[in-house]
């Protein structure tokens, strides 16, 4: 055995530059040692080489707005289930960990936490560098974090007198704000995320332009940051987002009422945005009355926007509500679809959101993000062109292997009986 393979005959995508056809990839170890493109692949002794006759390479995507215990949120017929009081604790972890799958098999080498209930983030994580569990690169998230009276907290009615909320951390005053961050630092969070609005798709008319006064928003991002962590804000309200980005925030979530002004702060600072408009579009294609009518105005908005935004060089990530009606898990590649063929933007650009923000944002963008010499091998494998056509990446088949770190999550490449091609050793 050897850890040396060679990849040929691939098309690589480089969304710089477009498709490539006619790579060489030779990985040695966690990483690629050499990339040809003459026809002439570096071949070491004894390396297995896989023919990949035409099939696509593209870094591992990024998924950076991603929660591993949702299913089925808000498809309770009864009412409002507060989030992490959906299923006992253990159950949560166990979806946890066949979503976290599920996003590898689907080409996602990486994922941010947008939120999670009794910290399962990390135990997954630990769980998958351990060798327990499959799964991609994890940046853990925190519980949501915000007031007393935020939407979220009024839905759990007061007289059940719930002490612990396993989902959200309810703090008031700078003090309380910085010691909740730190409570969710102390917990195993990497990022930790405020709820500054309520809102998304539809922000109530009740509900104030910020849930956070601004030195409770200052005070939150700034223990994070002196903890060494990423903090993000769900963000609906032009005004909020503003102060967020003014106060240092790394992402925000949704970012609803966005306008030019925020785009011009937001690409200056390097803020990310996690649009997740996939939700907020497919709701509103259900949604009637009055509350369809507001849905749909602040998804046209967005779809406006979102172009501005991603032309002014504002670092967009992939990331959505999957595991909250409408969205399932697995259904990764409807966003991409979305963003090209609804949004407009161009395949390459959706891409480079997926495969090189989010390591950007883990701060791993000097290890992944492009495939080139020196670099970390999370890679995928794609039967189809993504570029020509976004929609392969919906169908899981289409990802025929998954590479984390040079080594093999997914494979169903090409072996001597399969009719693809075929995998030989070089003496
Ligand atoms: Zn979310």
């Amino acid at each position: 055995m050897t850890d040396q393979l060679v990849l040929t005959n691939a098309s690589l995508i480089d969304t710089d530059r477009g498709l490539r056809p006619n790579a060489a990839i030779t990985i040695s170890g966690q990483r690629i040692e050499a990339i040809t493109f003459d026809g002439r692949p570096n071949l070491p002794p004894g390396a297995t080489v896989v023919d990949l006759k035409g099939a696509s390479v593209m870094s591992g995507m990024f998924n950076c707005h991603y929660h591993a215990t949702y299913k089925g949120i808000g498809a309770n017929p009864g009412g409002f289930t507060p989030i992490g009081m959906e299923a006992p604790p253990a159950l949560q972890a166990l979806r946890a960990a066949n979503h976290v799958a599920l996003a590898l098999d689907c080409g996602f080498t990486g994922l941010v936490s947008a939120g999670g209930p009794h910290a399962v983030d990390v135990s997954l994580k630990l769980a998958i560098e351990d060798g327990l569990i499959r799964g991609p690169r994890i940046m853990a998230g925190s519980r949501d974090v915000s007031t007393t009276a935020h939407l979220q907290d009024r839905a759990v009615p007061w007289y059940w007198d719930i002490r612990e909320n396993p989902g959200f951390n309810r703090c008031d005053g700078a003090d309380a704000f910085r010691r909740g961050v730190r409570e969710e630092v102390r917990r195993g969070a990497e990022i930790i995320k405020i709820f500054l609005t309520c809102g998304h798709p539809d922000v109530p008319e009740i509900t104030a332009e910020s849930d956070l006064t601004r030195e409770e928003l200052a005070a939150a991002i700034e223990a994070a940051h002196l903890c060494g962590v990423k903090v993000r804000a769900h963000a609906a309200r032009r005004s909020a987002v503003l102060a967020a980005v003014e106060l240092g925030i790394d992402v925000i979530d949704h970012g609803d009422g966005l306008d030019e002004a925020c785009i011009a702060l937001m690409a200056a600072k390097g803020t990310f945005l996690a649009p997740s408009m996939l939700y907020p579009y497919r709701v509103g294609q259900s949604a009637t009355g009055a509350f369809g009518d507001s849905v749909k105005r602040g998804t046209e908005h967005m779809l406006k926007v979102l172009p501005l935004a991603n032309a002014a060089g504002v670092k967009i990530v992939l990331g959505d509500d999957f595991g909250a009606v409408p969205l399932k898990h697995g259904e990764y590649g409807d966003e991409l679809d979305f963003y090209v063929n609804v949004a407009g933007i161009p395949p390459l650009d959706v891409l480079r959101w997926a495969t090189r923000h989010g390591p950007e944002l883990m701060g791993l963008g000097q290890d992944l993000g492009r495939l080139e010499p020196g670099a970390l091998a999370d890679l995928i494998v794609i039967d189809g062109d993504p570029v020509a056509d976004i929609g392969v990446l919906k169908r899981k088949d289409s990802i025929l292997a998954v590479l984390k770190g040079g080594r093999f999550e997914k494979n169903r490449l090409p072996v001597a009986e399969r009719a693809f091609g075929e995998a030989r050793s070089v003496a």
